[in-house]
Protein backbone atom coordinates (compact mmCIF):
# COMPACT_ATOMS: atom_id res chain seq x y z
CA UNK A 1 0.00 0.00 0.00
CA UNK A 2 1.41 3.02 -1.17
CA UNK A 3 0.81 6.60 0.93
CA UNK A 4 1.42 10.23 -0.13
CA UNK A 5 3.22 12.77 2.36
CA UNK A 6 4.72 16.12 2.37
CA UNK A 7 8.22 15.19 2.66
CA UNK A 8 9.72 17.87 4.95
CA UNK A 9 12.97 16.23 6.10
CA UNK A 10 14.99 14.30 3.17
CA UNK A 11 16.24 10.82 3.39
CA UNK A 12 14.92 7.46 3.25
CA UNK A 13 13.48 4.74 6.60
CA UNK A 14 12.48 2.00 6.93
CA UNK A 15 11.45 -0.18 9.96
CA UNK A 16 9.03 -1.33 12.03
CA UNK A 17 6.00 0.77 12.73
CA UNK A 18 5.97 2.39 16.48
CA UNK A 19 2.74 4.13 16.62
CA UNK A 20 2.87 7.42 19.50
CA UNK A 21 -0.55 8.37 21.14
CA UNK A 22 0.92 11.14 23.31
CA UNK A 23 -1.77 10.86 26.21
CA UNK A 24 -3.40 13.87 27.36
CA UNK A 25 -4.49 13.91 31.01
CA UNK A 26 -8.51 14.58 31.07
CA UNK A 27 -8.91 18.10 33.03
CA UNK A 28 -10.31 18.05 36.10
CA UNK A 29 -12.82 20.66 36.06
CA UNK A 30 -12.69 21.78 40.02
CA UNK A 31 -14.31 24.62 41.45
CA UNK A 32 -12.15 26.05 44.51
CA UNK A 33 -13.47 28.60 47.45
CA UNK A 34 -11.40 31.89 48.06
CA UNK A 35 -8.66 30.39 50.53
CA UNK A 36 -7.62 27.89 48.57
CA UNK A 37 -6.72 29.96 45.78
CA UNK A 38 -3.35 30.69 47.30
CA UNK A 39 -2.83 26.55 47.49
CA UNK A 40 -3.59 26.54 43.54
CA UNK A 41 -1.34 29.24 42.48
CA UNK A 42 1.23 27.28 44.60
CA UNK A 43 0.96 24.31 42.48
CA UNK A 44 1.30 26.25 39.37
CA UNK A 45 4.31 28.19 40.37
CA UNK A 46 5.77 24.85 41.55
CA UNK A 47 5.25 23.01 38.00
CA UNK A 48 6.47 26.35 36.26
CA UNK A 49 9.40 26.19 38.16
CA UNK A 50 10.12 22.37 37.66
CA UNK A 51 9.71 22.71 33.84
CA UNK A 52 11.45 25.50 33.13
CA UNK A 53 14.35 24.17 34.59
CA UNK A 54 13.98 21.13 32.16
CA UNK A 55 13.09 23.65 29.30
CA UNK A 56 16.26 25.21 30.16
CA UNK A 57 18.69 22.33 30.59
CA UNK A 58 17.18 20.78 26.46
CA UNK A 59 17.80 24.48 25.35
CA UNK A 60 21.37 24.42 25.92
CA UNK A 61 21.93 20.61 25.43
CA UNK A 62 24.11 20.94 22.11
CA UNK A 63 22.93 19.65 18.86
CA UNK A 64 23.17 20.04 15.15
CA UNK A 65 22.66 23.81 14.72
CA UNK A 66 21.54 25.24 17.69
CA UNK A 67 17.62 24.26 17.44
CA UNK A 68 17.40 23.14 20.63
CA UNK A 69 16.89 26.86 21.26
CA UNK A 70 13.62 26.29 20.75
CA UNK A 71 13.37 25.48 24.50
CA UNK A 72 14.05 28.92 25.79
CA UNK A 73 10.99 30.32 23.85
CA UNK A 74 8.88 27.98 25.22
CA UNK A 75 10.67 28.60 28.75
CA UNK A 76 10.50 32.71 27.83
CA UNK A 77 6.52 31.67 27.32
CA UNK A 78 5.85 30.78 30.75
CA UNK A 79 7.69 33.56 32.14
CA UNK A 80 6.20 35.77 30.25
CA UNK A 81 3.79 37.88 32.58
CA UNK A 82 0.72 37.94 30.35
CA UNK A 83 1.32 34.19 30.48
CA UNK A 84 1.55 33.92 34.24
CA UNK A 85 -1.40 36.56 34.94
CA UNK A 86 -4.09 34.90 32.21
CA UNK A 87 -3.82 31.50 34.12
CA UNK A 88 -3.21 33.65 37.78
CA UNK A 89 -6.32 35.23 36.91
CA UNK A 90 -8.48 32.50 36.39
CA UNK A 91 -7.64 30.82 39.34
CA UNK A 92 -8.37 33.86 41.35
CA UNK A 93 -11.71 33.83 39.55
CA UNK A 94 -11.93 29.88 41.39
CA UNK A 95 -11.23 27.08 39.74
CA UNK A 96 -8.47 24.86 39.94
CA UNK A 97 -4.77 25.30 38.67
CA UNK A 98 -5.10 22.37 36.14
CA UNK A 99 -8.68 23.91 34.40
CA UNK A 100 -6.64 27.26 34.59
CA UNK A 101 -4.08 25.94 32.27
CA UNK A 102 -6.21 23.79 30.14
CA UNK A 103 -8.44 27.19 29.35
CA UNK A 104 -5.66 29.66 29.23
CA UNK A 105 -2.64 27.74 27.14
CA UNK A 106 -6.09 26.19 24.66
CA UNK A 107 -6.92 29.93 24.23
CA UNK A 108 -3.58 30.90 23.41
CA UNK A 109 -3.39 28.38 20.70
CA UNK A 110 -6.35 28.90 19.63
CA UNK A 111 -5.09 32.12 18.41
CA UNK A 112 -2.12 31.52 17.00
CA UNK A 113 -3.94 28.78 14.42
CA UNK A 114 -5.87 31.63 13.57
CA UNK A 115 -3.30 34.21 12.57
CA UNK A 116 -2.64 34.84 9.00
CA UNK A 117 1.05 34.16 9.17
CA UNK A 118 1.78 30.63 8.53
CA UNK A 119 5.31 30.53 11.02
CA UNK A 120 2.69 32.28 13.44
CA UNK A 121 -0.35 29.77 12.83
CA UNK A 122 2.95 27.09 13.22
CA UNK A 123 3.68 27.96 17.21
CA UNK A 124 -0.06 26.73 18.15
CA UNK A 125 1.97 23.85 18.29
CA UNK A 126 3.95 25.55 20.71
CA UNK A 127 1.39 26.41 23.18
CA UNK A 128 -0.39 23.08 23.01
CA UNK A 129 2.85 21.21 24.08
CA UNK A 130 3.30 23.23 26.99
CA UNK A 131 -0.37 22.58 27.88
CA UNK A 132 0.41 18.99 27.56
CA UNK A 133 2.97 18.99 29.58
CA UNK A 134 1.41 21.17 32.54
CA UNK A 135 -1.23 19.40 32.53
CA UNK A 136 0.70 16.00 32.99
CA UNK A 137 2.81 17.42 35.48
CA UNK A 138 -0.09 19.20 37.40
CA UNK A 139 -1.77 15.55 37.54
CA UNK A 140 1.20 13.12 37.68
CA UNK A 141 0.76 11.52 34.24
CA UNK A 142 3.49 9.83 32.75
CA UNK A 143 3.99 9.87 29.07
CA UNK A 144 4.59 7.18 26.20
CA UNK A 145 8.90 7.31 26.75
CA UNK A 146 10.53 7.97 23.52
CA UNK A 147 14.01 8.73 24.91
CA UNK A 148 14.71 5.29 25.24
CA UNK A 149 13.84 3.13 22.53
CA UNK A 150 13.64 -0.77 22.24
CA UNK A 151 14.63 -1.06 18.41
CA UNK A 152 15.14 0.95 15.32
CA UNK A 153 11.73 2.03 14.19
CA UNK A 154 9.34 4.22 12.30
CA UNK A 155 7.57 7.06 14.36
CA UNK A 156 4.05 7.51 13.29
CA UNK A 157 1.81 9.86 15.25
CA UNK A 158 -1.30 12.07 14.27
CA UNK A 159 1.53 15.16 15.23
CA UNK A 160 4.03 15.21 16.85
CA UNK A 161 5.32 18.32 19.19
CA UNK A 162 8.65 19.90 19.04
CA UNK A 163 9.60 18.30 22.72
CA UNK A 164 8.42 15.08 21.22
CA UNK A 165 10.86 15.18 18.39
CA UNK A 166 13.28 16.72 20.54
CA UNK A 167 12.96 13.74 23.50
CA UNK A 168 13.61 11.31 20.98
CA UNK A 169 16.20 8.51 21.31
CA UNK A 170 17.42 9.89 17.61
CA UNK A 171 19.68 7.05 16.77
CA UNK A 172 16.73 4.41 17.00
CA UNK A 173 14.27 6.56 14.51
CA UNK A 174 14.63 6.18 11.32
CA UNK A 175 11.68 7.89 10.06
CA UNK A 176 8.72 10.16 11.17
CA UNK A 177 5.69 9.74 9.43
CA UNK A 178 2.46 12.29 10.72
CA UNK A 179 -1.10 13.40 9.97
CA UNK A 180 -0.71 16.96 10.85
CA UNK A 181 2.19 19.75 10.36
CA UNK A 182 3.79 21.71 8.28
CA UNK A 183 7.35 22.32 7.10
CA UNK A 184 8.16 25.36 8.98
CA UNK A 185 6.79 23.67 12.50
CA UNK A 186 9.16 23.02 14.91
CA UNK A 187 8.71 19.44 14.67
CA UNK A 188 9.50 19.72 11.28
CA UNK A 189 13.06 22.00 11.98
CA UNK A 190 14.28 19.66 14.46
CA UNK A 191 13.79 16.65 12.10
CA UNK A 192 16.22 17.99 9.56
CA UNK A 193 18.69 19.20 12.42
CA UNK A 194 18.68 15.36 13.41
CA UNK A 195 18.84 14.25 9.89
CA UNK A 196 15.95 11.95 10.24
CA UNK A 197 13.66 11.57 7.41
CA UNK A 198 10.21 12.91 7.71
CA UNK A 199 6.93 12.97 5.72
CA UNK A 200 4.11 14.96 7.09
CA UNK A 201 -0.08 15.10 5.54
CA UNK A 202 0.31 11.19 5.51
CA UNK A 203 -3.54 11.04 5.83
CA UNK A 204 -4.72 8.52 8.43
CA UNK A 205 -1.41 7.02 9.19
CA UNK A 206 -1.85 6.24 12.70
CA UNK A 207 -5.40 4.45 11.55
CA UNK A 208 -3.90 2.57 8.11
CA UNK A 209 -0.51 1.32 9.86
CA UNK A 210 -0.59 -1.14 12.30
CA UNK A 211 2.29 -1.36 15.09
CA UNK A 212 5.29 -3.47 14.20
CA UNK A 213 4.66 -3.60 10.77
CA UNK A 214 7.61 -2.89 8.25
CA UNK A 215 7.12 0.08 6.44
CA UNK A 216 8.97 1.94 4.09
CA UNK A 217 9.40 5.98 4.14
CA UNK A 218 11.21 7.95 1.37
CA UNK A 219 11.31 11.32 1.79
CA UNK A 220 13.09 12.37 -0.72
CA UNK A 221 10.03 12.18 -3.34
CA UNK A 222 7.35 12.18 -0.96
CA UNK A 223 5.55 8.50 -0.30
CA UNK A 224 5.74 5.41 2.01
CA UNK A 225 4.83 2.22 1.36
CA UNK A 226 3.19 -0.39 4.21
CA UNK A 227 3.68 -3.95 4.10
CA UNK A 228 6.21 -3.97 0.65
CA UNK A 229 7.22 -6.88 -0.71
CA UNK A 230 10.42 -8.80 -1.01
CA UNK A 231 11.27 -6.91 -4.41
CA UNK A 232 10.59 -3.63 -2.60
CA UNK A 233 12.37 -4.45 0.37
CA UNK A 234 15.49 -5.29 -1.43
CA UNK A 235 15.39 -1.92 -3.41
CA UNK A 236 14.82 0.41 -0.78
CA UNK A 237 17.83 -1.35 1.14
CA UNK A 238 20.06 -0.64 -0.65
CA UNK A 239 19.14 2.92 -1.55
CA UNK A 240 18.61 3.56 2.53
CA UNK A 241 22.42 2.44 2.19
CA UNK A 242 23.06 4.86 -0.19
CA UNK A 243 21.52 7.73 1.30
CA UNK A 244 23.26 7.12 4.93
CA UNK A 245 26.75 6.94 3.43
CA UNK A 246 25.75 10.16 1.75
CA UNK A 247 24.02 12.37 4.73
CA UNK A 248 27.78 10.97 6.78
CA UNK A 249 29.97 12.01 3.66
CA UNK A 250 27.92 15.07 3.44
CA UNK A 251 28.33 15.72 7.11
CA UNK A 252 32.06 15.14 6.84
CA UNK A 253 32.66 17.59 4.41
CA UNK A 254 31.15 20.24 6.12
CA UNK A 255 34.55 21.35 7.03
CA UNK A 256 36.31 20.72 4.45
CA UNK A 257 37.55 23.58 2.36
CA UNK A 258 34.82 24.93 -0.34
CA UNK A 259 36.55 24.54 -3.39
CA UNK A 260 36.32 23.31 -7.20
CA UNK A 261 38.06 19.89 -8.54
CA UNK A 262 40.27 23.34 -10.00
CA UNK A 263 41.14 25.09 -7.47
CA UNK A 264 38.34 28.30 -7.10
CA UNK A 265 37.12 28.87 -3.66
CA UNK A 266 33.65 29.61 -3.30
CA UNK A 267 32.26 31.54 -0.60
CA UNK A 268 29.74 29.71 1.23
CA UNK A 269 27.84 31.28 4.62
CA UNK A 270 25.48 30.54 6.92
CA UNK A 271 22.12 31.89 7.33
CA UNK A 272 20.78 32.20 10.82
CA UNK A 273 17.17 33.23 12.33
CA UNK A 274 17.35 34.52 15.72
CA UNK A 275 19.88 32.53 17.35
CA UNK A 276 23.27 32.86 17.88
CA UNK A 277 25.40 30.68 15.69
CA UNK A 278 27.42 27.68 17.64
CA UNK A 279 31.21 27.29 17.49
CA UNK A 280 30.76 24.26 14.84
CA UNK A 281 28.27 25.69 12.71
CA UNK A 282 30.73 29.16 12.30
CA UNK A 283 33.41 26.55 11.90
CA UNK A 284 31.77 25.63 8.56
CA UNK A 285 31.31 28.45 6.79
CA UNK A 286 32.99 31.83 5.58
CA UNK A 287 30.46 33.92 8.05
CA UNK A 288 26.70 34.53 8.13
CA UNK A 289 25.44 35.68 4.72
CA UNK A 290 21.93 36.63 6.34
CA UNK A 291 21.03 37.31 9.63
CA UNK A 292 17.70 37.47 9.66
CA UNK A 293 17.25 40.08 12.34
CA UNK A 294 12.96 39.93 12.18
CA UNK A 295 13.20 36.48 14.20
CA UNK A 296 13.91 39.18 17.55
CA UNK A 297 10.82 40.97 16.78
CA UNK A 298 8.53 38.21 16.38
CA UNK A 299 6.27 36.70 18.86
CA UNK A 300 6.72 39.56 21.12
CA UNK A 301 4.11 42.05 22.57
CA UNK A 302 6.63 45.11 22.26
CA UNK A 303 9.87 45.90 19.80
CA UNK A 304 13.39 44.66 21.33
CA UNK A 305 14.93 47.43 22.55
CA UNK A 306 18.29 49.02 21.02
CA UNK A 307 20.01 47.64 23.92
CA UNK A 308 18.24 44.09 23.70
CA UNK A 309 19.15 44.44 19.90
CA UNK A 310 22.82 45.77 20.50
CA UNK A 311 23.75 42.56 22.79
CA UNK A 312 22.44 40.09 20.49
CA UNK A 313 23.75 41.26 17.40
CA UNK A 314 26.88 41.54 19.59
CA UNK A 315 27.31 38.25 20.42
CA UNK A 316 26.67 36.95 16.81
CA UNK A 317 29.67 38.94 15.88
CA UNK A 318 31.09 37.74 18.62
CA UNK A 319 30.17 33.87 18.10
CA UNK A 320 31.86 34.21 14.24
CA UNK A 321 35.14 35.08 15.59
CA UNK A 322 36.43 37.70 13.28
CA UNK A 323 34.33 36.69 10.09
CA UNK A 324 31.82 38.78 8.45
CA UNK A 325 28.10 39.12 9.35
CA UNK A 326 25.69 40.65 6.95
CA UNK A 327 22.67 41.58 9.13
CA UNK A 328 19.23 42.40 7.51
CA UNK A 329 17.25 44.84 8.54
CA UNK A 330 14.35 44.04 9.78
CA UNK A 331 11.70 42.72 7.09
CA UNK A 332 8.29 42.24 8.43
CA UNK A 333 5.23 42.45 6.55
CA UNK A 334 3.99 40.14 3.93
CA UNK A 335 3.80 36.42 5.96
CA UNK A 336 4.85 38.12 8.88
CA UNK A 337 2.71 40.13 10.84
CA UNK A 338 3.43 41.88 14.03
CA UNK A 339 0.63 43.11 16.51
CA UNK A 340 2.25 45.40 18.13
CA UNK A 341 3.27 47.47 14.92
CA UNK A 342 -0.22 48.15 14.07
CA UNK A 343 0.42 48.09 10.14
CA UNK A 344 -2.74 47.58 8.05
CA UNK A 345 -4.94 44.99 6.97
CA UNK A 346 -3.86 44.53 3.08
CA UNK A 347 -5.52 42.86 0.63
CA UNK A 348 -2.03 41.28 -1.07
CA UNK A 349 0.25 42.11 1.53
CA UNK A 350 3.33 40.65 -0.88
CA UNK A 351 2.56 43.53 -2.58
CA UNK A 352 2.55 45.62 0.89
CA UNK A 353 4.23 48.01 2.80
CA UNK A 354 6.68 45.21 3.61
CA UNK A 355 10.56 44.82 4.27
CA UNK A 356 12.60 48.65 3.74
CA UNK A 357 9.31 50.13 2.86
CA UNK A 358 7.57 49.52 6.44
CA UNK A 359 11.36 50.47 8.27
CA UNK A 360 10.83 53.88 5.94
CA UNK A 361 7.37 54.44 7.65
CA UNK A 362 7.89 53.89 10.99
CA UNK A 363 11.29 55.52 11.36
CA UNK A 364 11.55 55.30 15.30
CA UNK A 365 11.70 51.62 14.58
CA UNK A 366 14.53 51.76 11.80
CA UNK A 367 16.60 54.38 14.11
CA UNK A 368 16.24 52.04 16.98
CA UNK A 369 17.73 48.97 14.65
CA UNK A 370 20.59 51.02 13.14
CA UNK A 371 21.65 52.33 16.34
CA UNK A 372 21.59 49.31 18.05
CA UNK A 373 23.72 47.37 14.82
CA UNK A 374 26.12 50.60 14.32
CA UNK A 375 26.73 50.12 17.85
CA UNK A 376 27.83 46.47 17.68
CA UNK A 377 29.89 46.91 14.71
CA UNK A 378 32.88 47.91 16.81
CA UNK A 379 32.75 44.28 17.57
CA UNK A 380 33.18 42.69 13.86
CA UNK A 381 32.61 42.98 10.22
CA UNK A 382 29.08 43.57 10.04
CA UNK A 383 27.80 45.07 6.85
CA UNK A 384 24.01 45.38 6.57
CA UNK A 385 21.44 45.36 4.04
CA UNK A 386 18.21 46.44 3.22
CA UNK A 387 15.09 44.02 2.46
CA UNK A 388 12.40 44.70 -0.22
CA UNK A 389 13.66 47.72 -1.95
CA UNK A 390 12.48 48.47 -5.41
CA UNK A 391 14.86 51.37 -6.85
CA UNK A 392 18.05 53.03 -6.31
CA UNK A 393 16.24 55.85 -4.68
CA UNK A 394 14.84 54.04 -1.86
CA UNK A 395 18.27 52.40 -1.47
CA UNK A 396 19.33 55.97 -1.56
CA UNK A 397 17.16 57.16 0.91
CA UNK A 398 17.76 54.37 3.44
CA UNK A 399 21.50 55.46 3.12
CA UNK A 400 20.58 58.69 4.05
CA UNK A 401 19.13 57.62 6.75
CA UNK A 402 21.91 55.38 8.20
CA UNK A 403 24.55 58.57 7.55
CA UNK A 404 21.39 60.23 9.65
CA UNK A 405 21.88 57.92 12.29
CA UNK A 406 25.78 57.86 12.45
CA UNK A 407 25.81 61.77 12.80
CA UNK A 408 23.60 61.31 15.79
CA UNK A 409 25.96 58.74 17.42
CA UNK A 410 28.90 60.97 16.53
CA UNK A 411 27.16 63.52 18.77
CA UNK A 412 26.55 60.95 21.59
CA UNK A 413 30.10 60.08 21.56
CA UNK A 414 29.59 56.21 20.44
CA UNK A 415 31.43 53.96 18.31
CA UNK A 416 30.98 52.51 15.46
CA UNK A 417 32.80 51.26 12.09
CA UNK A 418 32.18 54.44 10.07
CA UNK A 419 32.68 52.63 6.54
CA UNK A 420 30.52 49.67 7.60
CA UNK A 421 29.23 48.56 3.85
CA UNK A 422 25.48 48.94 3.25
CA UNK A 423 23.53 46.98 -0.02
CA UNK A 424 20.44 45.64 -0.78
CA UNK A 425 18.46 42.30 -1.19
CA UNK A 426 17.90 41.84 -4.96
CA UNK A 427 14.01 41.09 -4.71
CA UNK A 428 11.97 42.82 -6.41
CA UNK A 429 12.56 42.60 -10.84
CA UNK A 430 12.31 46.69 -10.67
CA UNK A 431 15.35 46.76 -9.08
CA UNK A 432 17.03 43.06 -10.12
CA UNK A 433 16.65 45.56 -13.99
CA UNK A 434 18.78 47.97 -12.59
CA UNK A 435 21.95 45.94 -12.07
CA UNK A 436 24.85 48.34 -14.31
CA UNK A 437 22.89 51.62 -11.98
CA UNK A 438 22.94 49.07 -8.73
CA UNK A 439 26.55 47.36 -8.73
CA UNK A 440 28.23 51.27 -8.87
CA UNK A 441 25.62 52.22 -6.12
CA UNK A 442 25.80 49.63 -3.32
CA UNK A 443 28.63 48.16 -1.62
CA UNK A 444 27.78 44.61 -2.18
CA UNK A 445 23.82 42.37 -2.90
CA UNK A 446 22.42 39.21 -2.22
CA UNK A 447 20.07 38.33 -4.34
CA UNK A 448 16.54 36.73 -2.32
CA UNK A 449 15.44 34.13 -4.86
CA UNK A 450 12.44 33.08 -2.76
CA UNK A 451 11.09 36.39 -3.10
CA UNK A 452 12.57 37.41 -6.69
CA UNK A 453 11.28 33.97 -8.03
CA UNK A 454 7.90 34.57 -6.73
CA UNK A 455 7.38 38.33 -8.07
CA UNK A 456 8.88 37.48 -11.52
CA UNK A 457 6.76 34.20 -11.83
CA UNK A 458 3.53 35.81 -10.19
CA UNK A 459 3.62 33.46 -8.08
CA UNK A 460 2.62 33.74 -3.70
CA UNK A 461 5.39 31.72 -2.57
CA UNK A 462 3.34 30.68 0.33
CA UNK A 463 -0.02 29.22 -1.89
CA UNK A 464 0.65 25.07 -2.80
CA UNK A 465 -2.43 26.09 -5.67
CA UNK A 466 0.34 27.87 -7.82
CA UNK A 467 3.59 25.48 -6.55
CA UNK A 468 4.09 24.70 -10.10
CA UNK A 469 4.15 28.19 -11.23
CA UNK A 470 6.78 29.21 -8.72
CA UNK A 471 9.55 28.02 -10.88
CA UNK A 472 13.27 28.93 -10.03
CA UNK A 473 14.37 27.41 -13.86
CA UNK A 474 12.40 29.92 -14.97
CA UNK A 475 14.35 31.27 -17.81
CA UNK A 476 13.69 34.93 -16.85
CA UNK A 477 15.49 34.42 -13.88
CA UNK A 478 18.82 33.07 -15.06
CA UNK A 479 18.54 35.86 -17.62
CA UNK A 480 18.81 37.94 -14.67
CA UNK A 481 20.98 36.19 -12.29
CA UNK A 482 23.31 36.55 -15.40
CA UNK A 483 23.20 40.00 -16.01
CA UNK A 484 23.27 40.57 -12.19
CA UNK A 485 26.43 38.51 -12.01
CA UNK A 486 28.06 40.83 -15.08
CA UNK A 487 27.30 43.76 -13.90
CA UNK A 488 28.55 43.09 -10.34
CA UNK A 489 32.20 41.21 -11.42
CA UNK A 490 32.75 44.68 -13.55
CA UNK A 491 32.05 46.59 -10.93
CA UNK A 492 34.30 44.36 -8.72
CA UNK A 493 31.44 43.82 -5.44
CA UNK A 494 30.30 41.05 -4.25
CA UNK A 495 26.98 39.91 -4.82
CA UNK A 496 25.93 36.70 -3.35
CA UNK A 497 22.62 34.69 -3.49
CA UNK A 498 20.36 33.85 -0.31
CA UNK A 499 17.51 32.28 -1.26
CA UNK A 500 16.91 28.55 -0.57
CA UNK A 501 17.77 27.67 -3.74
CA UNK A 502 21.49 28.84 -2.90
CA UNK A 503 21.04 25.59 -0.79
CA UNK A 504 20.39 23.47 -4.03
CA UNK A 505 24.27 22.76 -5.46
CA UNK A 506 23.11 22.06 -8.35
CA UNK A 507 21.55 26.04 -9.00
CA UNK A 508 24.64 27.13 -6.85
CA UNK A 509 27.05 25.66 -9.30
CA UNK A 510 25.23 27.45 -12.13
CA UNK A 511 24.85 30.87 -10.75
CA UNK A 512 28.50 30.63 -9.79
CA UNK A 513 29.28 29.86 -13.62
CA UNK A 514 27.65 32.89 -14.24
CA UNK A 515 29.77 35.16 -12.26
CA UNK A 516 27.57 34.35 -8.33
CA UNK A 517 30.67 34.85 -5.64
CA UNK A 518 28.97 34.01 -2.31
CA UNK A 519 26.27 31.47 -1.44
CA UNK A 520 24.24 31.42 1.88
CA UNK A 521 22.36 28.71 2.89
CA UNK A 522 21.30 26.69 6.03
CA UNK A 523 23.71 24.23 8.11
CA UNK A 524 22.46 21.27 6.40
CA UNK A 525 23.05 22.47 2.92
CA UNK A 526 26.99 23.58 3.87
CA UNK A 527 28.49 19.82 3.53
CA UNK A 528 26.64 18.57 0.22
CA UNK A 529 27.41 22.33 -1.56
CA UNK A 530 31.24 21.70 -0.71
CA UNK A 531 30.74 17.85 -1.84
CA UNK A 532 29.63 19.07 -4.81
CA UNK A 533 32.05 21.68 -5.54
CA UNK A 534 34.90 19.43 -5.03
CA UNK A 535 33.75 17.80 -8.72
CA UNK A 536 33.03 20.51 -10.78
CA UNK A 537 35.55 21.90 -12.76
CA UNK A 538 34.76 26.26 -12.48
CA UNK A 539 36.02 26.70 -16.35
CA UNK A 540 33.42 24.12 -17.37
CA UNK A 541 30.55 25.53 -15.36
CA UNK A 542 31.65 28.78 -16.95
CA UNK A 543 31.06 27.68 -20.27
CA UNK A 544 28.77 25.61 -19.83
CA UNK A 545 26.09 28.10 -17.77
CA UNK A 546 26.79 30.84 -20.77
CA UNK A 547 24.25 28.65 -22.10
CA UNK A 548 21.51 29.64 -19.45
CA UNK A 549 20.70 32.92 -20.63
CA UNK A 550 19.77 31.96 -23.83
CA UNK A 551 17.56 29.48 -22.97
CA UNK A 552 13.84 29.72 -23.97
CA UNK A 553 12.34 27.04 -22.04
CA UNK A 554 12.11 26.07 -17.92
CA UNK A 555 12.66 22.55 -19.38
CA UNK A 556 16.32 23.44 -21.29
CA UNK A 557 17.13 25.24 -18.02
CA UNK A 558 16.10 21.89 -15.82
CA UNK A 559 18.20 19.47 -17.91
CA UNK A 560 21.58 21.26 -17.95
CA UNK A 561 20.82 22.03 -13.78
CA UNK A 562 20.34 18.31 -13.60
CA UNK A 563 23.98 18.09 -15.43
CA UNK A 564 25.52 20.00 -12.45
CA UNK A 565 23.61 18.00 -9.98
CA UNK A 566 25.83 14.52 -10.57
CA UNK A 567 22.66 12.39 -10.12
CA UNK A 568 21.53 14.12 -7.06
CA UNK A 569 17.62 15.59 -6.94
CA UNK A 570 17.94 19.13 -7.64
CA UNK A 571 15.99 19.65 -4.78
CA UNK A 572 14.50 23.19 -5.99
C1 LIG B 1 14.50 35.68 -0.08
O1 LIG B 1 13.49 36.32 -0.37
O2 LIG B 1 15.10 34.93 -0.87
C2 LIG B 1 15.07 35.77 1.28
C3 LIG B 1 16.21 35.19 1.59
O3 LIG B 1 14.32 36.41 2.21
P1 LIG B 1 13.08 35.76 3.02
O4 LIG B 1 12.99 34.32 2.64
O5 LIG B 1 13.38 35.97 4.46
O6 LIG B 1 11.95 36.58 2.50
MG1 LIG C 1 12.76 37.86 0.98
Amino acid sequence: MRMQGNPVSGGIGIGPVLTYRPVLPPVRERFVEKGQTEEERERYRAVIKELMGDLRKLSSSKDAGGQMAIFETHAELLADPATMESVFDLIDGGICAEWAVHIAFLHFADLMRDSDNAITRERSADFEDLRRKLLCRLSGTKQQDLSHLEEACVLVAEELLPSDVAALDAPKVNAIVTERGGATSHAAILARSLGIPMLMQVEDCTGKLLPGETVIVDAREGFMIARPGATELLLYTGKQKDWLRDRQEAVDSRFQPARTQDGEDVSLMLNVGGEVPMPDEVAACGGVGLLRSEFLFLERSAPPSEEEQFSHYRAVLAACVGKPVTLRTLDVGGDKTVPYLNMRQEENPFLGLRGLRLCLAQPELFRTQLRAALRASVFGPMQIMFPMVGSIEEFEQAKRFVEAVKEELVQEGHHFRRNMPVGVMIEVPSLALMGEELAQAVDFASIGTNDLCQYLNAADRMNDGVASYYDPCHPALWRLIASLGKAFSRAGKSLCICGEAAGSPAFMAAAYGLGISSFSMGLASIGPSKRALRVLNAKKLRREAARLPKMSTSEEVRRLLMEFANGEPLGL
